[in-house]
């Protein structure tokens, strides 16, 4: 998903009037008498320690599930949800109606009685709870209420013996089972019938766009769906209200859909079929496409209603899909496709294709005619930096839609242009990793996939095209007014609870500097890189929790940062390092540091010296353990000039204006 989000401008006398951190005069007396009183006594050391800001705050224990190492557990086990889908679009009536067949396979360490499932199409009604929490004046997650599933013909099997029985409450349906799916491994069939409108305003994650040519149908979320049960919350049932994503199993999809003869569908995973719903001519210039490193057309802006170049002149096609080991399929329809695609390049020497399909009102080459290059740039950057895309396919959709992901799938807005097509593009696509490819709960946890995703897409943005586009995540200190926001939450409220104003930061920009400062002040990036990528292989295709990441980054970098988890993760504490003073001793410097943040930080300082030379001091976070206020020995026999805090100004630091000695700014 794809959230803006405020421009944060640091106004820097603004900065300093709100957060002016006087710090007593009468402080700075004492520190110079107790030079005089005794050399070895540079400042009074605080009595309190800063325990509370290093102790432990998340379980570090194993359990058989998952290891203290941040490693899934010698008896961890997930749930395999393996479809079969026949759907048909009606593009008369804007509806689905279809048959889905689950084979569930339980691999819980106990038997079950019922399953739970989604119905995510049940959001769209008049008093489902999504629409009853909505506010009057709306917001972004608006849908229509005129939808909701029909079901019918359940049938829930495990080993011939049958069950119709189920309950449906709002976007939720448990369905029983006569004789209980046995625990490891066993299995059952879940069957049935549906169909609902398609909704033209779909929560900003899919729906309906009239166009020139005709209606593009973007399609997610659109099946009966098994929920996830997990070894840490039991089944995860939290309605679908709109902000909070999806949590899903991973299994093999094998889908078909039935729709008019002249449009074009585009799914998730690998066409199967191409000879029965493609003309021969665009059978060719795809096989072109699938080896050409530049954007071949499928279809160009003039063939849109050109029937020749259809594998039928009317009835309906039905396009077969599969796509192996994901936890999602999505799909696209319309007649009004303009159509492209080229080849993405990948570090093992794989290749897969990029493919873009947008209506005449898109194309242009400061807009869509670029889609399918983005599309490419972005997943070749994320595989060589983090992980290989494991997707034959990656089709960019243009909808109705700010951006939304789906496995190998991406529908946004199709008024999107340049920069912001870069931008929404790579973003959308960077969800492969976070959490397509590491299946984490958006529901709960959405800084683990739109944080981290958003995190990624900056290194994405700094590698496409020699700066292109270039990404603003490094300059931290833009965003000092909302971290100084007394109305500011923490990353860890959940979506559908934390203030829509607040999203961007909680979910996407927060956790992502978060990362950003790992990497690029507190481990380095050879450090975290490989703690990192160790997250992503250890939990590809499974489902870690918070702890888990945590417990990762901990043990492969070799430190224990729970004072940062706990302080920029789960606190809305602020960063403030300060210089107090650099004062002559002894032949050499000291300079006194103190910490008036709410977290602690590691401390990367300048020292400029008379002759012109400098020299970069780091000190560990260790400093800050026994109290606020650090005094370093600087061994030199030069004249110190300048010391400045932070000089590449990684850290969102709240107040600059304590950063530099002297002090060159004004205070009253
Ligand atoms: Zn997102």
């Amino acid at each position: 998903m794809f959230v803006k989000t405020p421009n944060f401008e640091i106004k820097f006398r603004t900065i300093l009037n709100i957060y002016q951190m006087n710090y007593s005069k009468k402080v700075l007396l004492t520190l110079m008498l107790s030079f005089i009183v005794s050399n070895l006594t540079i400042a009074q050391e605080s009595f309190k320690n800063n325990q509370s800001l290093f102790d432990e705050f998340f379980a570090h224990n194993s359990t058989a599930y998952r290891s203290a190492t941040g490693k899934p557990g010698p008896a961890y086990w997930q749930n395999q949800t393996d479809y079969k889908i026949e759907a048909t679009l009606n593009d008369q009536s804007n509806s689905i109606s279809g048959k889905v067949t689950l084979t569930y396979t339980n691999n819980s360490p106990e038997s079950l009685d019922f399953i739970w499932m989604y119905l995510d199409q049940n959001r769209f009604t008049e008093n489902s709870r999504g629409t009853l929490t909505t506010p009057i004046m709306g917001n972004r997650y608006n849908g229509d209420i005129d939808g909701g599933y029909t079901i019918t013909n359940l049938n829930a099997t495990v080993n011939r013996a049958s069950s119709s029985k189920y309950i449906i409450t709002d976007t939720r349906m448990q369905v029983f089972f006569k004789d209980p799916i046995p625990a490891k491994g066993g299995k059952a069939t879940v069957s049935m019938n549906f169909s609902y409108k398609i909704p033209e305003k779909g929560m900003d994650r899919m729906g309906r766009l009239e166009t020139k040519n005709g209606t593009i149908y973007a399609i997610a979320q659109w099946f009966p769906k098994a929920a996830v049960l997990d070894d840490t919350e039991g089944w995860n049932t939290e309605p679908y209200l709109g902000a909070g994503e999806f949590y899903d199993e991973y299994g093999d999809y094998d889908y078909y859909i039935t729709a008019p003869y002249n449009h074009i569908v585009v799914g998730s995973g690998t066409l199967q079929n191409p000879k029965e719903v493609l003309s021969s001519t665009v059978i060719k210039r795809m096989d072109e496409a699938a080896k050409s490193d530049t954007t071949v057309y499928l279809l160009k802006p003039d063939e849109i209603n050109d029937v020749a170049l259809k594998a039928k002149q009317s009835g309906t096609l039905t396009w077969h899909f599969k796509m192996q080991n994901t936890r999602d399929v999505a799909f696209a329809s319309s007649k009004a496709f303009i159509w492209d695609a080229a080849k993405i390049n990948l570090p093992s020497g794989k290749t897969a294709i990029a493919q873009s399909v947008y209506p005449i009102e898109s194309n242009g080459n400061e807009a869509w005619s670029r889609s399918t290059e983005y599309t490419k740039n972005g997943i070749e950057n994320n595989s060589k930096m983090w992980f290989e895309y494991p997707y034959p396919s990656a089709v960019n959709v243009a909808a109705e839609i700010n951006g939304m992901e789906y496995p190998g799938m991406s529908f946004c807005s199709w008024k999107s242009k340049g920069a912001g097509l870069w931008g929404v593009t790579d973003h959308e696509f960077g969800h492969n990793w976070f959490p397509m490819i590491v299946g984490s709960n958006e529901r709960r946890y959405p800084w683990m996939d739109e944080g981290f995703n958003t995190f990624i897409n900056h290194y994405s943005s700094e590698e496409f095209n020699n700066r292109e586009y270039p990404d603003k995540l490094n300059q931290t200190r833009d965003r000092v007014k909302w971290y100084l926001d007394s109305h500011n939450e923490g990353i860890d409220t959940y979506p559908d609870i934390v203030n829509t104003n607040n999203l961007g930061m909680t979910a996407y920009v927060k956790p992502a500097t978060g990362l950003f400062l790992l990497r690029e002040y507190i481990l380095g990036p050879e450090r975290f890189d490989n703690a990192f990528k160790t997250y992503i292989k250890n939990w590809a295709y499974k489902h870690p929790q918070p702890r888990d990441f945590f417990n990762t980054i901990d043990n492969v970098s070799g430190e224990n940062l729970d004072w940062f988890w706990k302080g920029w993760f789960y606190g809305t504490g602020k960063i403030d390092l300060a210089i107090e003073n650099v004062v002559p001793y002894d032949g050499n410097y000291v300079i006194v540091l103190a910490n008036k943040g709410d977290l602690p930080m590691p401390v990367v300082m300048n020292v400029t010296y008379s002759d012109d030379s400098s020299e970069t001091i780091e000190l560990p976070v260790e400093i800050w353990q026994r109290g606020n206020t650090w005094n370093y020995l600087l061994k030199t026999d030069k004249k110190v000039e300048n010391v400045e805090l932070d000089p590449k100004k990684i850290v969102p630091d709240v107040n600059s204006s304590n950063d530099t000695w002297p002090d060159t700014t004004y205070k009253k």
